[in-house]
């Protein structure tokens, strides 16, 4: 596909910011250029791909394999009580073209396994973790270093929430982080602004790293507390033994 250049529309919609010192009518054609896959359409794939949109990414493809039920809607921001019992993808892609209908957005309804996730997510210039479960997330992970993917991990339980941004050959993978993958949750408890602060915070990631401007979080893991509303910020390191990443696997 070749390059687009914007529309009139577009500098009208984009204006406040592109005036963001650094942006400028390149940056917003990198990010109209660009695609993005938001792997998972709940409490963090919702307003990320909400943002994604407002923000005029090019394309964005959502993935999840799921119906709205009357449980997501505290937190997935896209379901209303009328889209109970539809696919997240279907509904969310009908929003975000109301959105923004110069986006293009591409839902598929699937479970991310090792078997499909070069099907499924493909050839994209961002990944944006929107799971709940560390068994696809860890396949997202060895996918997007595979394949020098970016990949914006994001995780939230209560009021708790953690960040990191994930480039391969430049920092560590979700694997050197954890190499004992954490234990999964039956049922999460979460208060649904915790999501929304992560997911806006996965955004401005995707789109720095999109236009090339500020500095990503790379090696470092965001730890956000929202009972005592403090932010903590701890180094991670790369393993060289990592299975996935190390130099002496
Ligand atoms: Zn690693």
């Amino acid at each position: 596909m070749s390059f687009q250049e914007l529309t009139q529309s577009e500098l009208e919609r984009y204006d406040r910011q592109i005036l963001i010192p650094g942006w400028g009518l390149e940056g917003q054609k990198r990010l109209k250029n660009a695609k993005v896959a938001v792997v998972g359409v709940g409490g963090l794939g919702c307003p990320a791909s909400l943002y994604l949109t407002a923000v005029g990414v090019g394309k964005i493809r959502i993935i999840d394999k799921e119906k709205f039920e009357l449980s997501n809607l505290n937190r997935q921001i896209l379901g209303y009580q009328t889209d109970l019992g539809r696919f997240k993808v279907h509904v969310a892609r009908e929003k975000l073209k109301m959105l923004n209908p110069g986006v293009e957005v591409e839902p598929i309804v699937a479970e991310v396994t090792r078997d499909n996730v070069h099907e499924v997510v493909g050839d994209v210039d961002v990944v944006v973790d929107g799971m709940d479960n560390w068994r696809t997330r860890l396949v997202l992970n060895e996918y997007c270093v595979s394949h020098g993917i970016p990949f914006i991990h994001a995780a939230v339980s209560e009021m708790y929430g953690q960040i990191t941004t994930i480039v391969a050959g430049n920092g560590p993978c979700l694997k050197c982080i954890f190499p004992r993958t954490p234990p999964e949750a039956e049922k999460t408890p979460v208060l649904g602004a915790t999501p929304a602060l992560l997911a806006s915070l996965q955004v401005m990631e995707v789109v720095k790293l999109i236009i090339g401007i500020g500095e990503p979080l790379i090696g470092r893991m965001l730890f956000i507390d929202g009972r005592t509303m403090r932010f903590e910020e701890v180094r991670v390191e790369k393993r060289e033994d990592c299975p996935v990443c190390g130099s002496k696997r």
